[in-house]
């Protein structure tokens, strides 16, 4: 017999856990009711150096035993996502049931990487994926895979681009092993675009922007020009990367107009539609993304418009084994026939070896609450910003940067007296204001040469009042 030390086992043991877990989730629903009434700060804003000193690295040799002391200082400290007047980046405030998916599936901990070592996860996966694939009209024979976050979904989605398009092996040979490649993206791309075309080798130029419409919208009629112009320097284009909501401002590129271009010159047609493509679930907005159907891949994220915890991004191929070609060992082309990869083992399609139960928290939350659920939360947060648009453009001392496409509204404070020359500096010292009180939380973005404030309304609990109490505050600020 060699039982586990005392120690060991004691670390291990389920009553224990169960009296632990049981107060942790008393912690965090006190920690909820109090954040969605609106009490204590947004951001309890602190300097770096403050949040270093607060959790030292001061690990004891024994068990100290404090953890509801240690979660409630995190709490205190940390960022408040569910507090209504949380308007800042586009990130969720998660829907508590996934909270609890992600508890069970850091217990469960099967890795995914290969069909035994998670086999509801993979499951679960497929048809998350091949229903997302459905909410935005792929065919049939779409499928794809989950994987961490939009910008290593944009990559694998290119990765698989340049497999179908290079006309050459640049998996196995190089990026050097033919022409050199080139993507069309539209000015206002999300900067991990340019990231996945450097990390594939392709420098600089490996993107080719394409100009955008006073309303921040990718031009089709540039594109031409824009190909051109790449063929001119040398470079092979192989793809269009639109944008279903831009992250600046939050503007849909013609998806139908770039589906054409892309049919008409035989490019691979991407979507990024990391925080958009969401909008496909809500009747009243799902136009918005008219054409995504066309795509040959997208990117999702459900950590964004779909109430989820990071990280959890669906990468959808309209034909469903080109996700196999984003990380091939070997060239499609050598593939005849009968297709025998594994769609069960999901590492040979992802950057990630081990990855989280990543599918569950999406599966439970669509099982247990239903589509509407999210459909609603959608469409209220797209009506919400349409209405504080309108409250900006009635406003005497507001100006509105464009009309929102979804939820994202960049805007700025434009009091009487305050010189045009001085407006870029004011608004950056509103935010601070803002943000440094905890009152609320917002950020800004640069347009047209000139500092806006930025909101995403995410949370579905932030209500027209929370955001007319913003701009009183804004207004107040001395
Ligand atoms: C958020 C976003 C990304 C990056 O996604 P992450 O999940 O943060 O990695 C890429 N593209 C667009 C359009 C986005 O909005």
């Amino acid at each position: 017999m060699s039982p586990p030390r005392p120690s060991l086992a004691a670390a291990y043991d389920p009553e224990h856990f169960r009296r632990l877990g049981h107060q942790l989730v008393d912690q965090l629903a006190d920690h909820l009711a109090r954040t969605t009434r609106r009490e204590g700060p947004v951001l309890p804003w602190a300097p770096p150096a403050t949040n270093l000193e607060r959790f030292p690295a001061a690990f004891p040799e024994e068990p100290s035993g404090d953890f509801p002391a240690l979660l409630s200082r995190v709490l205190d400290a940390s960022h408040h996502l569910h507090h209504p007047r949380y308007v800042g980046h586009q990130v969720s405030a998660p829907v508590p049931l996934a909270a609890l998916c992600d508890f069970a599936s850091s217990l469960l901990n099967n890795g995914m990487a290969v069909y035994e070592m998670g086999p509801v996860a993979t499951a679960m996966e497929h048809h998350v994926v091949r229903w997302m694939a459905g909410v935005l009209g792929l065919p049939e024979g779409a499928s794809g895979v989950l994987t961490s976050g939009g910008s290593a979904g944009n990559l694998t989605a290119l990765l698989a681009a340049r497999q179908a398009k290079a006309g050459y092996d640049a998996w196995n040979g190089g990026a050097t092993a033919g022409p050199p490649l080139t993507v069309l993206v539209p000015e206002t791309t999300h900067y991990c675009v340019s990231r996945s075309v450097r990390m594939m080798g392709w420098g600089a130029e490996g993107v080719t922007p394409v100009p955008v419409d006073a309303h921040y919208r990718l031009r089709p009629e540039a594109l031409e020009e824009a190909l051109a112009t790449a063929k001119r320097a040398g470079r092979r284009p192989i793809a269009v990367v639109a944008s279903a909501g831009s992250t600046a401002t939050g503007a849909f590129d013609p998806l139908e107009a770039v589906a054409d271009f892309c049919e008409k010159h035989g490019l691979w047609f991407h979507v990024d539609g990391a925080h958009g493509a969401s909008a496909a679930l809500s009747p009243t907005y799902r136009h918005r993304v008219k054409g995504i159907e066309r795509a040959d891949s997208v990117v999702w994220d459900a950590h964004k418009l779909m109430l989820m915890p990071a990280l959890v991004t669906a990468v959808l191929f309209r034909e469903g084994h080109r996700s196999f070609e984003a990380f091939a060992q070997e060239a499609s082309y050598l593939f005849h026939g009968q297709d025998t990869r594994r769609w069960s083992d999901v590492a040979l399609r992802t950057l990630e070896c081990t990855k989280e139960m990543m599918a569950l928290k999406l599966y439970a939350c669509l099982s247990v609450l239903g589509t509407r659920l999210f459909a609603d939360a959608i469409t209220d947060t797209f009506d919400r910003s349409r209405r504080f648009a309108e409250r900006l453009q009635a406003s005497e001392d507001f100006e509105l940067a464009v009309s929102p496409d979804c939820n994202i509204v960049c805007f700025r404070h434009t009091p009487k007296g305050v010189p045009s020359s001085e407006l870029d500096a004011l608004q950056v010292r509103l935010r601070e204001s803002l943000v440094t009180s905890g009152e609320f939380y917002l950020v800004q973005t640069t347009l047209g040469g000139r500092v806006w404030l930025r909101v995403t309304i995410i949370n579905p609990l932030t209500t027209d009042e929370d955001l007319a109490a913003m701009l009183d505050a804004l207004r107040g600020v001395v």
